[in-house]
């Protein structure tokens, strides 16, 4: 069966929806004779812009343009539509862009139209993707381009184009279609298809489509292809696997509350109905961010791109949260989500997530907590080091006294009561290098809870003990699982098969060690490789 989209697609100007400025402005070219060498289409995917190319290059070579309108009967038009007009080259240079085929079309452009044609047009499709030699061959063909051709540059990202391109063209950005402008759109076409739909649904699709037409036809295109029945919100969101608005408000609304278990039914239920997690998150993400924009503006936005109620609704939503905790939310997921890739128990890294969120330990948003967020962002490197000293020393502490010959310790004062014997040093430096493998023997809930451990020397500073610093928050998620025992247990286990030493483990809440201000800690990132550690060496220890 014909695609919806493809048999909807506008096959003239006057059928273009949501561009008026744009076909107002290319058909006076036309009807005038006045069209220019090369223009280029920016603006998001499923806006209209190779839809609008194509009509445009039919209408230049069209011999009864009506209107700046191809009149799509003539001989010249029905060539076109079937595709076989060979003064219309369309390259998607995402797939075609290689050199050859740029050097296909510089070639052809000495031959002047077939058929006596006015004009050879050149489509380039994801004009961006053109990169190396391919680019420069096609500036070059740009610069003197004969009289009878024309460009049209479609891309979704023109800040990837260089300038001398960009000077070169006409430039038109399409907009992202209004819901409004979607939905009547859609309307049109389930009349004319017969199709059954109510119009919570056709806005939820529209709203879904991110401004896409594109998007939104083919998302109807799949609701109707599975069911002959009327199509209710409810089933968009059944037959596309997505999670409606009003679980992702319940959801968020059930961590903020504290309520673990009514989130995790949420979770279950969208994952039972097939839902990818990965995507769950990402779009809960999203919703979060919704509410963040609403808590903060007083109108729908097009950024936000939502009707008038689910403005309303996200705006309710977002009084009973703090502007702090919808982005310590967001961060949180977003680190979740990043790892998610790299791990194949995607629900239980979302359900441990949940957990750390819903405890009021966590979701209490204090300095330091916003503090470690920051600097998460900050830290740009996988390198993460557990600095030893003074913190108001911190600056002066080089990056690497390594000392390992133990020879060429320097002398700091105010780090002196945790210097450490060689081995004791040695041993440390060990277990850093290895951390992430010895953590790995831990079942997926608590491998998660210590995702932002620190290791430091034991107290006593003597080889054979190590301490693990968890924060507050996660040091009593644990312990309310009555799993810091076992957990000490295993990391020696996994430390004696690694690096074949015995070492016993102390997990330890942060906020309770002497240590706690005298360690200048980045966040570990949970991809960490390389735990650095800086220690001074007793230097009569060699
Ligand atoms: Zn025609």
């Amino acid at each position: 069966m014909e695609t919806l989209y493809r048999k909807y697609r506008p096959l003239d100007f006057d059928s273009v929806v949501g561009q008026d400025n744009i076909v107002h402005t290319l058909k006076n070219q036309i009807m005038s004779g006045k069209v220019s060498h090369a223009y280029l289409f920016s603006g998001t995917k499923g806006t209209g812009k190779t839809t609008v190319a194509k009509i445009f290059a039919r209408a230049v070579n069209c011999p009864n343009e009506i209107g700046g309108n191809p009149c799509n009967t003539c001989e010249v038009c029905k060539a076109s539509l079937e595709g076989a007009d060979y003064n219309i080259l369309e390259l998607d240079a995402a797939s075609n862009g290689n050199v050859d085929n740029i050097r296909q079309i510089t070639e052809s452009m000495q031959y002047r139209p077939i058929n006596d044609e006015k004009y050879k047009v050149y489509i380039i499709d994801e004009a961006h993707a053109l990169t190396g030699y391919s680019k420069e061959a096609f500036l070059k063909s740009l610069e003197e381009p004969p009289e009878y051709v024309i460009y049209i540059l479609a891309t979704t990202d023109p800040g990837k184009l260089p300038e001398t391109i960009l000077s070169r063209c006409q430039k038109y950005s399409f907009r992202r279609i209004g819901i409004d402008t979607i939905v009547e759109y859609l309307k049109n076409i389930c009349v004319k298809e017969s199709i059954e739909i109510d119009d919570e649904a056709l806005y939820f699709i529209a709203e879904k489509s991110d401004g896409s037409m594109r998007e939104s036809i083919s998302k109807l295109d799949r609701c109707r292809s599975y069911t002959k029945e009327k199509i209710t919100k409810e089933k968009v969101v059944d037959i596309l696997g997505m999670v409606g608005d009003d679980e992702f408000s319940l959801l968020l609304q059930s961590i903020n509350e504290g309520d673990v278990e009514k989130a995790f039914d949420i979770v279950g239920s969208a994952i039972d109905r097939g839902k990818d997690v990965t995507q769950f998150v990402n779009d809960f993400i999203w919703h979060i961010r919704n509410v963040l924009i609403a808590k903060n503006v007083s109108k729908p936005i097009e950024s936000l791109n939502v009707t008038r109620t689910n403005f309303d609704k996200l705006k309710k939503e977002s009084l009973n949260i703090s502007k702090d905790t919808l982005i310590y939310y967001i961060e949180e997921l977003s680190k979740t989500h990043g790892i998610m890739r790299y791990d194949e128990n995607r629900r239980v890294m979302l359900e441990t997530t949940i957990i750390r969120l819903a405890n009021p330990e966590t979701n209490y948003i204090d300095a330091s907590v916003m503090a470690r967020i920051k600097r998460l962002e900050d830290d740009k490197k996988n390198m993460t080091y557990v600095r030893i000293g003074d913190k108001a020393d911190t600056n002066t502490l080089k990056p690497s006294d390594k000392a390992d010959d133990g020879k060429s310790a320097t002398k700091k004062d105010k780090i002196e009561e945790i210097r450490l014997s060689k081995l004791a040093y040695d041993e440390i430096n060990k277990v850093a290098e290895n951390w992430t493998a010895i953590r790995s023997s831990l079942d997926m809930v608590v491998k998660s809870i210590l995702i932002e451990s620190e290791i430091v020397p034991s107290e006593t500073k003597e080889p054979g003990f190590v301490q693990v610093l968890l924060s507050e928050a996660d040091y009593n998620l644990l312990q309310n699982m009555d799993r810091i025992k076992a957990t000490e247990k295993k990391l020696s286990e996994s430390t004696k098969n690694i690096i074949k030493k015995d070492v016993t483990y102390k997990i330890i809440d942060r906020s309770k060690t002497k240590y706690a201000d005298k360690i200048e800690f980045k966040l570990d990132d949970a991809l960490d490789k390389i735990v650095g550690i800086e220690v001074e060496i007793e230097e009569d220890d060699k």
